[in-house]
């Protein structure tokens, strides 16, 4: 008996939609994704590619500048071409979805360029088109949250989305908000020239991570002449002739040229039919959803940043692909969040993955945990690095590689060794019996392992 080819509809093209519908397409079904304004999402457009492209220029800008110390006389300071930078990485950005479309496009994938809403039971509707699907996924992403006097205006007062449009560098920049965006762009514009202010209405700058690797961030942000003003809360940001006032909580006043407001995310639903269609919703806004993504509609599925779980690219694609897994009738597994890595993409980058300190302090862990700084590798002194550490947490028990954090250049690539440790539960001994090039920063990986090696009464 042949079964019909079952039809799924897609609202949203970012990384929860067209992951999914990849492999929707793969598993032979036929797929329309509907998405309003490019594929690749937010996520390539305007957040995570463009930050991430200026984050690269910051980098290179660092080493340049830092570039007398490893004996290279460069004759001054180098300087931004700020037209040149936000061109490149608009182009990157535009080139990358392009890549994506073509990819999506020769998997027979059926893309409507169009503001798409739930229509009636297995409907979509599309402009004027109406898409009868067996299961639908709704992907629509977050937009930037807005505070009530602090509007942005797109020229002085921005959101990140906002950002590069401007034809100049920021002379004098106010960042409000230090969570992981306001940390990455703080560290990135301070280091491109810019001088920056971050106002932070917590105690430290990243507060919701490990407090060792936030503390040095906010260190370094300061000895590189950041003013950081903790346990300041934004209430207004208004605009004069040729510049920005944010008046704090406690009266106090700061005046810079632009401000950049990163103060959270809500839910793209709105007009989504959510309602009609009894999506069920949290206190937020955001979808609810179980482990394999459904919502509260049977055949409806939600995936990425309109669910609020862990707001990461690769999160979201895994939702999306977990979904069409369970509507097609593959063998699924739930979302596991406890061994995602991650990165905070500052000068040193911070990468985590599995059991947090945090996690142990509080008592629902417990773990071994051991702190090994760069200073001392061979690899970090050769390229001027004095700053970050490798941590690494096990079972007091089995000796098991529970979690990690690197604090380091290139982190993102760094925590990968760590990542395969806590996902296949390989013990320290393990790791610390793998090979690692000499020198390099990864040394500091099996280093610690090393040092973290159990020893019962037989070994010795
Ligand atoms: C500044 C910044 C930097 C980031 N950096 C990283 C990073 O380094 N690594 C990482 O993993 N994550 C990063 N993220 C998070 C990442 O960008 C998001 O988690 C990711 O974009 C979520 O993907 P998504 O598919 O849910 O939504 P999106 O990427 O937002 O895509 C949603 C799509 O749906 C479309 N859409 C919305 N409503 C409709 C509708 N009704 N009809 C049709 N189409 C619709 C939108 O146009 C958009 O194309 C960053 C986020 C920010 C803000």
């Amino acid at each position: 008996m042949t079964l019909p080819r079952q039809r799924i509809a897609i609202l949203g093209g970012g990384p929860g939609g067209y992951e999914a519908a990849l492999v929707a397409a793969q598993l032979g079904a036929d797929v329309t994704i509907v998405d309003s304004d490019g594929l690749g999402g937010a996520c390539v457009l305007t957040d995570c590619v463009p930050s991430k492209s200026l984050i690269e220029t910051s980098n290179a800008m660092t080493l340049l500048n830092n570039s007398a110390g490893l004996g290279i006389a460069t004759g001054g300071l180098a300087t931004v071409n700020a037209p040149r930078l936000y061109e490149r990485i608009t182009d990157l950005a535009r080139a990358q979805s392009r890549d994506i479309t073509a990819r999506v496009a020769a998997e027979g994938i059926r893309v409507i360029a169009a503001h798409g809403r739930l229509a009636g039971p297995g409907t979509v509707r599309a402009g004027d088109e109406e898409i009868k699907a067996d299961a639908i996924l709704i992907a629509t992403g977050a937009l930037p949250r807005v505070l009530p006097g602090a509007e942005p205006d797109g020229e002085r007062i921005l959101t990140w989305r906002q950002l590069y449009d401007l034809t100049e560098l920021p002379r004098d920049l106010i960042v409000v908000g230090s969570g992981v965006t306001g940390a990455e762009f703080a560290s990135a514009y301070q280091a491109l020239g810019s001088r920056v202010t971050l106002v932070s209405s917590r105690d430290r700058v990243l507060p919701q991570e490990d407090e060792d690797a936030a503390g040095l961030i906010e260190d370094l942000f300061r000895r590189r002449g950041m003013t950081v003003l903790g346990r300041s809360r934004a209430r207004t940001v208004s605009r004069d002739s040729d510049g920005v006032s944010v008046t704090l909580d406690d009266g106090r006043t700061v005046t810079g040229s632009h401000c950049l407001l990163t103060v959270g995310m809500i839910p793209r639903t709105e007009g989504c039919g959510l309602d009609e269609a009894g999506v069920k919703v949290g206190a937020r806004g955001f979808i609810e959803v179980d482990r394999v993504s459904r919502t509260s509609v049977p055949g409806v599925y939600a995936a990425g940043d309109c669910t609020g779980v862990l707001m990461l690219a690769s999160v979201a694609a895994m939702q999306g692909r977990i979904a069409m897994w369970h509507a097609l009738g593959e063998a699924v597994g739930p979302l596991r969040l406890g061994h995602v890595a991650a990165t905070i993409f500052t000068d040193p980058e911070i990468a985590t993955v599995g059991v947090s300190q945090r996690a142990v302090s509080a008592g629902e862990v417990s773990a071994r945990v051991l702190k090994l700084p760069l200073a001392t590798n061979p690899r970090a002194k050769m390229a001027g690095v004095g700053d970050g550490f490798v941590k690494l947490l096990t079972s007091p028990g089995t000796g098991v590689v529970l979690g990690g954090v690197v604090v380091a250049p290139r982190a993102s690539e760094l925590i990968l060794a760590v990542s395969v440790a806590v996902e296949q539960r390989l013990t320290a001994e393990q790791l610390a019996h793998t090979f690692a090039v000499y020198p390099s920063l990864s040394g500091s990986i099996t280093e610690a392992a090393r040092k973290l090696m159990e020893f019962t009464p037989d070994s010795i």
